[in-house]
């Protein structure tokens, strides 16, 4: 009997598995049958925006994190498909900061070039998986919302694809009950244009901290101030934007510092980070880890040492994206399809983890982290027919990323990079990101 394949999420980890098992077939192989569940009424994950927040239309949470106006905040060129460039979808070369819209156009076109849209339920959402050491089978529980129908079936595997920036880390400060302002998550957050004139406090000192700041600052805030816990961005920032020690408490507008200064603030941007949440998946089966570059309980960073029939994609902290879920999805393919062997002694898989984790604590420095990550991308694509790619030059299209943005934060956007699947390099945008309000694909792509 041909084997079943569940994938739980179409964004684009679950895509590139899609692809992963379409290219094996498309060159002749035998290949299971594949089911790819997804909450959501379109594909592309978080990079299918909606305005919507809390609940979606079926009153389940709403998996969208991004905002109008978003645009990349790495080079492209550092996440390009090594089977589909820029180049290939666009007819041309593009900038290298694209907006959602624009990113959301390219995660598409290789799948519906693939065609593997029919391979998908949309609209389902996966309330829960067991799975049965007598039978050796996955049952997953299915909630079909436009039918509105619950339902049961069976797979040999289950690769869970659901991301990891969904669920909100919300923490609550003395004085939130009863500030007379907004109090959002990033998660929550939706377009800039809300805090036009506001004095804005922003908590958290990573990329939704930097981004959604710099949001605000793009489109009229009076002022931004960002509150860090551990260590300051330290970037040169506009002479509206200050840099302040953690939040003590707000009493009344008024937001109390460490340091003993305050601020007087119209909205807080709670940018806190997320948690790994899998509401479907029972305690045999579900990751806990960290957001870190070596997750906990991950051989390879995907075969679930507790059940290696379980797999799970891009739970990863993020340099590599994109080709990193492919490199992933398409090793996974071939654990399933018998071409590449997973240990059957659990403490082999366990040491791999330990090593994997070692070897990420050995050094807190950037470039280090990156060279890891993009180690890690060269180490799975190496054994499989995933293209190889220059995964060094795209360590260095990043490392040219940071000092772009140690030179110019507000700026940075306006380099341009060379692509490491085309050898082409990127034109500079027809406008500087800052004062580029419209960010619409056609506007983006205008030469
Ligand atoms: P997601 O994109 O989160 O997709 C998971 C899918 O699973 C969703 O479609 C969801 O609906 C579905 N799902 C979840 N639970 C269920 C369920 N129970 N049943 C059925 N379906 C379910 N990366 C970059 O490379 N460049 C960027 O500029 C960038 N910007 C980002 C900006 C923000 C604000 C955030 C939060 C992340 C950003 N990222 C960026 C990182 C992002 O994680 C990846 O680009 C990518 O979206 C991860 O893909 P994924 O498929 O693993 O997860
Ligand atoms: P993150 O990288 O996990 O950072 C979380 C931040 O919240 C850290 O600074 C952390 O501080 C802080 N924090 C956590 N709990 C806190 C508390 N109780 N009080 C104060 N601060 C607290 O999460 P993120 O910044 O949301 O980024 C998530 C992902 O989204 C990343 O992959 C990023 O690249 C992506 N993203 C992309 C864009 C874009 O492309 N335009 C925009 C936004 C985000 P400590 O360091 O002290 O723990
Ligand atoms: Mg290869």
């Amino acid at each position: 009997m041909t084997k079943r394949v569940a994938v739980i999420g179409a964004g684009p980890s679950g895509l590139a598995q899609l692809r992963a098992f379409q290219s094996a077939s498309e060159k002749g192989e035998a290949i299971p049958e594949v089911v790819c569940f997804e909450k959501q009424s379109n594909w592309g994950g978080l990079w299918n925006y909606t305005w919507r927040t809390g609940v979606d239309e079926n009153g389940e949470p709403v998996h969208c994190s991004m905002y109008r106006y978003l645009w990349t905040n790495g080079p492209k060129e550092g996440l390009e498909f090594a089977d589909y460039s820029f180049e290939e979808h666009f007819g041309k070369q593009i900038a290298s900061y694209p907006p959602r819209a624009v990113m959301f156009d390219y995660i598409e076109g290789r799948v519906l070039k693939a065609g593997v849209r029919d391979w998908i339920r949309f609209s389902t959402v996966v309330r829960w998986v067991d799975f049965d050491e007598a039978t050796g089978l996955f049952t997953i529980t299915l909630h079909d919302m436009e039918a509105d129908r619950v339902y049961k079936e069976q797979f040999d595997h289950v690769i869970c694809a659901s991301g990891h920036f969904s669920s909100p880390n919300v923490p609550e400060y003395p004085g939130f009950e009863e500030f007379n302002g907004r109090i959002v998550h990033a998660h929550d957050f939706r377009d800039a244009r809300e805090f036009s004139g506001k004095d804005v406090l922003v908590l958290g000192a990573s990329y939704s901290a930097e981004d959604i700041g710099s949001q605000c600052w793009k489109y009229g805030a009076k002022s931004v101030t960002t509150a860090y816990r551990s260590a300051p961005m330290g970037f040169n920032w506009p002479d509206n934007w200050e840099e302040k020690p953690a939040l003590q408490k707000v009493e009344g507008m008024t937001a109390h510092f460490a340091d003993g200064s305050t601020k007087d603030v119209d909205a807080i941007i709670l940018c806190t980070g997320y948690r790994h949440y899998f509401p479907f998946l029972p305690d045999d089966l579900r990751l806990k880890t960290a957001n870190r570059l070596a997750t906990a309980d991950l051989w390879k960073g995907v075969v679930y040492v507790h059940n290696p029939k379980m797999f799970y994609l891009g739970m990863q902290d993020q340099w590599f994206t994109f080709n990193m879920f492919d490199a992933q999805a398409w090793y996974v393919r071939d654990i399933i399809l018998g071409k590449i062997e997973v240990p059957a002694d659990k403490q082999a898989l366990m040491a791999d983890v330990a090593e994997r984790e070692a070897r990420e604590e050995a050094s807190d420095d950037v470039k280090y982290a990156i060279k890891y990550q993009g180690a890690y991308v060269k180490e799975l694509i190496a054994e499989t027919d995933y293209p190889s790619f220059d995964v060094d030059g795209a360590c260095e299209a990043f490392f040219e990323w940071k000092a772009h943005k140690a030179e110019n934060i507000m700026g940075f956007r306006d380099n341009c990079y060379k692509s490491v699947i085309t050898g082409t390099m990127a034109p500079v945008h027809h406008t500087p990101w800052k004062d580029a309000l419209d960010d619409s694909m056609e506007v983006y792509l205008q030469n």
